[in-house]
């Protein structure tokens, strides 16, 4: 029933109860009586109403006129939001099971950094312990620093490895995802497996190296004395000492080049400490070069004087990389324009060149050990394709990132770019 058939109704019945009450002679109190019975009547729905509204999880009773209509109508709403919240909690119950059927850890906590939920895979990554732990601050949980750092650092643009303090360590890799508001999601896994596998690989290299180097520096021994007296050789043997003295030399250079990326990747090295003057770096391999490539020319542009803490023979290797390889990939009488700037909160280092440039499909790849953009460039230039694996470990580990530009027969810039800490 609507509104205005209610009312027409009330006041029909007022209205009749008035007729009648003039036809006896008593019209107002005719009305009086209607109208107590009709507030008696509708106080009596809505005691109805409001005792099912109490308990709702009954049907609702069967209530005359508006207020039936009112409680079809609420009972509907209620129906409808009842479906909605069956609907979002299995949408969540079904997430939560995904969650916690997941082989890496995953950890929800709130804006405030407290524990909301957790899989049962992080309980032993973390020592996290349920239900104890829900509802604790995870860094209040979470001793280790450099896992600290990085959930207060707020910078979740790459993952964190770490090493963990426990009786026997393991190695993990927590990545954060934020959400909603200021809420934030951490997937833990164990990397530890990974990192052995890693660390057997570059110790066999290294190892494979160190082996290597003896019985070829007998070989370059005996070939060194073998052409300082190549007259007792017939002529058809002096093309092929002169070759297999090259390729040695190359051996050589890989060999000193392998040893090196082991020896700064290996886990006991650290490396020194020490605030590295970067101009005075850059001016001694300046004068390096000019003694050993007198027809190249490098050009130094010291903008800022900052030094950076770190080790200073790995930076010196690192840059003399670069510069290395801007000389081996430009023409004879090359200008190599080396920088060193601030820029904003960052100091970069640059490396740039003219030379023959590299294609931009290459990119993603060139600091992988090995690769080459083409095996007859390095072959020509004696390249062993480490020097830019070399410039990648030792810039990660002063906290800096290689960046290269670079245009096929346009020249490259390669640039060391330093966090600037206040
Ligand atoms: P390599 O010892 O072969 O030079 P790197 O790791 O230093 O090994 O470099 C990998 C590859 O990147 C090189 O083989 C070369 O093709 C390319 N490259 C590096 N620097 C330059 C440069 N300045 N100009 C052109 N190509 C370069």
């Amino acid at each position: 029933m609507s509104w205005f058939s209610a009312a027409t109704r009330i006041f029909f019945l007022t209205a009749l109860a008035a007729a009648l009450g003039l036809y006896y002679g008593h019209p107002w109190t005719a009305v009086i009586i209607t109208l107590v019975c009709l507030i008696a009547y509708w106080l009596y729905q809505l005691r109805r109403v409001q005792l099912w509204l109490h308990d709702p999880v009954q049907r609702p009773p069967d209530v005359y006129g508006i207020w039936g209509d009112l409680l079809a109508q609420i009972y509907l709403h209620q129906r409808k939001n009842k479906e909605v919240q069956e609907s979002l909690q299995s949408t969540v119950n079904y997430l939560q099971d995904s969650f916690a059927s997941m082989r890496d850890g995953v950890v929800m906590v709130d804006e405030q950094g407290a524990i909301k939920w957790f899989n049962k895979a992080v309980e032993p990554l973390l020592g996290l312990r349920y239900p104890d732990d829900m509802g604790q601050t995870l860094t209040n949980l979470l001793r280790t620093p450099e896992f600290n750092a990085y959930f207060l650092g707020n910078d979740y643009a790459s993952p964190l490895d770490y090493c963990t303090t426990d009786e026997v360590p393991s190695h993990l890799r927590v990545e954060i995802t934020r959400f909603g508001e200021g809420a934030r999601l951490l997937f833990v896994r164990d990397v530890t497996a990974a990192v052995r596998m890693e660390q057997v690989r570059r110790d066999f290299v290294g190892n494979v190296s160190h082996e290597l180097r003896t019985p070829l520096t007998v070989i370059t021994g005996y070939l060194g004395t073998f052409l300082s007296d190549s007259d007792g050789f017939a002529p058809p043997y002096h093309k092929a000492l002169r070759q297999m003295e090259q390729q040695a030399q190359r051996m050589e250079n890989l060999l000193k080049d392998l040893l090196w990326l082991s020896r700064i990747e290996s886990e006991q090295h650290k490396g020194e400490q020490e605030l590295v003057d970067i101009g005075g770096l850059l001016e001694e391999l300046q004068s390096e070069v000019a003694h050993a490539n007198p027809e190249c020319t490098v050009e130094l542009e010291l903008g800022t004087n900052h030094r950076i803490n770190g080790d200073y023979r790995e930076l010196y290797s690192a840059v003399s990389n670069l510069v290395d390889n801007a000389i081996k990939y430009s023409p004879q009488d090359c200008l190599i324009k080396v920088c060193w700037r601030q820029q904003g909160d960052s100091c970069l280092l640059s490396v740039h060149d003219r030379g023959m440039g590299i294609d931009s499909v290459h990119l993603p790849r060139l600091t992988e050990r090995f690769y080459r953009v083409d095996d007859s460039r390095s072959s020509t230039t004696g390249g062993t394709g480490i020097g830019l694996a070399i410039v990648k470990h030792v810039a990660a580990a002063h906290g800096a990132r290689l960046q290269i530009e670079s245009e096929l027969g346009g020249g490259s810039t390669f640039t060391l770019v330093f966090p600037v800490r206040s």
